[in-house]
C-alpha cells in the first residue's frame, strides 16, 4: 500500500503511540516561519487567511482502516506535521472521517483520541475554531507571550493577529471546547547569537504564566529542541532550565487545575 497521508505510528513522549495524519501538500504550508522549525524553513509564509481546498479522497478512509486495524492500542490519530492543518479548507472533513472508522473498530482499551497540531495563528477566525472545538485533544502553540518574541521566534506572515487577539482567541477556544483537552505547547529555545534574543527571557516567561492562566488550558506542555533547527543559531535548553521555568510558571499562574509538564 502507498501511503499518501499517515505516517508512523511511533511512540511521541507526549502523546503515547501517535499515528500521524497530514492534510497538506507535500511541500510545507506555514503562516510562521519559526527558528526551530524542525522540518525547515517555510520558503513561502502564507496568511492565516490563505486557504488550500484539499478534500480527503476516498483514499483517506481505506489508508487509515488498513493501518489501524493494526494497532489495536494506538493512543493518537494526530493531524500536523507538514506545516500549520487548519489551512485545509476540509479540516473538518478529515475530522469526520478519521471520527467514523475509529468508531467502526474494535480497540483494546479505549479508542485513540483524535488530535490536532495549531501553531494557533488562525483561531482567531471562527470558523476555523468551529473545526478545531471538535477534536479530542488540540495541541495550541505559544511561545512567545510578547509581539517582539513572537515576531523574533515565530517569524508570523504580516496578516497574522499579534498576541492579544491570539490569547484572546485561545480563551474562546477553551470556552468553546468544554468537553475537550485543550493544551499549550511552548517551545523555548536558547541562541548563540548576540543579537538575537530568544524566548529564553524573563519577560517572554513571565507575561507567558500570564496568558496561560487567562486562557486557562487543561495541560501546559514545556518542550525544547529536540532535532536539527532551521535556523543554526538556536539550541535548545537544558533539563535543568526546563523545570526552573516550569517552577515560575506552577508559582505565576497558581492554579492546580491546569496541570504543567515538560519534555
Ligand atoms: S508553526 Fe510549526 S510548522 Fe510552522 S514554522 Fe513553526 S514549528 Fe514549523
Amino acid at each position: 500500500m502507498t501511503r499518501e497521508y499517515t505516517y508512523g505510528p511511533f511512540n511521541s513522549r507526549r502523546l503515547g503511540l501517535s499515528l500521524g495524519v497530514d492534510i497538506l501538500p507535500n511541500y510545507k504550508l506555514c503562516t510562521y516561519n519559526c527558528v526551530y522549525c524542525e522540518i525547515g524553513p517555510t520558503y513561502q509564509v502564507v496568511s492565516p487567511e490563505d486557504r488550500i481546498k484539499a478534500p480527503p479522497s476516498l483514499k483517506f478512509r481505506r489508508e487509515l482502516k488498513d493501518i489501524l486495524k493494526y494497532v489495536p492500542h494506538l493512543d493518537s490519530i494526530t493531524f500536523g506535521y507538514n506545516g500549520e492543518p487548519t489551512l485545509n479548507d476540509s479540516l473538518l472533513d478529515f475530522y469526520k472521517v478519521a471520527f467514523d472508522v475509529r468508531n467502526e473498530l474494535k480497540w483494546d482499551k479505549d479508542p485513540p483520541l483524535i488530535t490536532l497540531f495549531t501553531n494557533s495563528s488562525t483561531l482567531y477566525l471562527e470558523e476555523v475554531r468551529e473545526r478545531v472545538k471538535h477534536f479530542d485533544f488540540v495541541l495550541a502553540k505559544l511561545d512567545a507571550a510578547t509581539d517582539k518574541d513572537l515576531r523574533r521566534t515565530n517569524r508570523p506572515h504580516k496578516n497574522c493577529p499579534d498576541i492579544d487577539t491570539i490569547t484572546n482567541s485561545l480563551v474562546k477556544l477553551r470556552k468553546e471546547m468544554p468537553n475537550k483537552k485543550l493544551a499549550i505547547q511552548s517551545l523555548i529555545s536558547k541562541s548563540h547569537r548576540d543579537n538575537f534574543s530568544s524566548n529564553n527571557n524573563k519577560e517572554n516567561i513571565e507575561q507567558l504564566a500570564y496568558l496561560i492562566k487567562k486562557i486557562n488550558p487543561n495541560i501546559v506542555q514545556l518542550y525544547s529542541i529536540a532535532r536539527i533547527p532551521s535556523e543554526y543559531f538556536v539550541y535548545a535548553i537544558d533539563e535543568n532550565r526546563k523545570r526552573e521555568i516550569v517552577k515560575i510558571l506552577r508559582e505565576l499562574i497558581n492554579n492546580d487545575n491546569i496541570e504543567i509538564n515538560y519534555y
